[in-house]
């Protein structure tokens, strides 16, 4: 159904495993992976650009599992961090520094001395007063930085608002006009190798015409790069390939790779791409009970979970989608759901607001959505929520966070445990 979750004998697996079983052994909320998925996503990409050998740098905030990110190393994956912790989190996962990349419009000078220190492949800088810092950093530790400008091309991603990144009005990458003003004063900045243009757009993006008009404008950029004799060596198109949140088709990555291979192939740069979602989105659920069914006189219903806001905040904070099944259900699950309301309505299904316990109207899952009747007690599946998901997760209304579980054939393992009280307040002191 999704990509190794699928309903056998009207249950929930995830690979070979009940999803009820693993709920069994570690309680609710549990956001539950398929170890077979995220290896699936990275080879897909790897593979569908496999023309130009592309570094593939997992994007480390769509979810930042040491478990996850230690299998993606050992595949051969680099990593995009945006901050000393993402950084840290890498290297022990067992990363190769020379295959790290370092985005962020606020790099700290303890951040940028620490990956100095690490010996990372590359900085993306986002604005000339970073490129000074990083240049007088390196200067100090007698050494020199190799960095990337990620340009803000004013290319409209055609995405929401609030993953919108790679616009005028965004605050992320450099504009050309004082790109170009680097590129002409590159000489003062003695201590830095400018090897490589980077975009990143947003996200999700649904089709390959950003990036091309991205590249194009890369393409445009390039001849100042060379008479100004700076070593550029890689073109970074970032992440954002989309994934199928409904079920319906969508863009793959043999679809962005026809329009962007012949663009790269132009360049005669390496590429890097940094995935996030593809690898991992549809590689995770989150797992939810029932606590309570609500009704009110004016007949709406409410399905109250033990998981909320706190736990997956992406509906919360921009309308996300998420298909919503019962992991036992009494009526299979369509191959594909939207938000659009069924027409005519299905005789078996009941809508309901799906909502959880956290003290605020915007603390919900779906709203007005069709589902099968379910009781308190019964689980619930939100699916395609291995992105975005955990690593956006908070102690909000002091709720302990969930568990993460990564299924492997037909076993699985605990790859972080539920947090506790104790965990909640561990770090206050007096
Ligand atoms: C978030 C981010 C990504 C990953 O985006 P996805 O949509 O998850 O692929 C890649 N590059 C940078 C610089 C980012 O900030």
């Amino acid at each position: 159904m999704v990509a190794n979750f699928n309903f056998r004998n009207g249950t929930l697996y995830c690979e070979d495993v009940k999803v009820e079983e693993i709920v069994k052994s570690v309680g609710s909320p549990a956001y539950i992976y398929s170890k077979k998925a995220i290896l699936d996503g990275y080879k897909e990409i790897r593979d569908a650009f496999a023309d130009a050998f592309p570094l593939v740098c997992f994007s480390v905030k769509s979810n930042s599992n040491l478990s996850i990110l230690r299998l993606l190393a050992v595949e051969g994956s680099g990593f995009d961090v945006v901050s000393g912790g993402e950084l840290y989190r890498a290297l022990q996962a067992g990363a190769h520094p020379k295959k790290i990349i370092f985005a962020g419009v606020g790099k700290s000078s303890e951040e940028i001395e620490y990956a100095l220190d690490c010996n990372i492949l590359m900085f993306n800088v986002e604005s000339l007063a970073e490129l000074k810092v990083i240049n007088a950093l390196a200067y100090d530790k007698k050494t020199k930085a190799t960095v990337a400008l990620r340009l803000n091309p004013d290319v409209d991603p055609k995405t929401h608002a609030k993953t919108t990144t790679g616009k005028r009005e965004n605050k992320f990458g450099i504009d050309l006009g004082v790109a170009e003003r680097i590129v002409k004063e590159a000489k003062r900045y003695d201590t830095l190798q400018i090897c490589g243009l980077h975009v990143h757009l947003g996200s999700p993006i649904m089709s390959p015409e950003p990036y091309v008009k991205a590249l194009e404008k890369i393409k445009d950029f390039l001849p100042l790069c060379r008479e100004n004799s700076l070593p550029i060596e890689y073109v970074n198109i970032g992440g954002g390939y989309c994934i199928s949140y409904t079920g319906q088709p969508v863009c793959k990555p043999t679809d962005y790779a026809r329009e962007i291979l012949p663009l790269v192939r132009d360049l005669n740069l390496k590429l890097i791409l940094e995935p996030g979602r593809f690898i991992v989105g549809n590689s995770g659920i989150l797992v939810t009970k029932v606590v309570y069914k609500k009704e009110t006189s004016f007949g709406k219903r409410f399905i109250i979970c033990d998981a909320a806001m706190n736990d997956l905040i992406r509906p919360t904070l921009y309308d996300a989608f998420h298909r919503i099944w019962p992991v036992s259900p009494r009526v299979p699950m369509p191959e594909v759901l939207t938000s659009a309301t069924p027409n005519p309505p299905e005789p078996d299904l009941i809508k309901v607001d799906i909502v959880g316990p956290v003290c605020e109207s915007s603390d919900f899952f779906a709203k007005d959505r069709f589902i099968p009747e379910i009781k308190a007690g019964e689980l619930l599946s939100i699916f395609s929520a291995g992105a975005y998901g955990f690593t956006m997760s908070s102690n909000y209304n002091s709720r302990p966070r969930p568990c993460e579980v990564l299924v492997d054939g037909k076993t699985f393992l605990l790859i972080r445990r539920r947090e506790t009280c104790e965990d909640l307040i561990s770090k206050e002191i007096g």
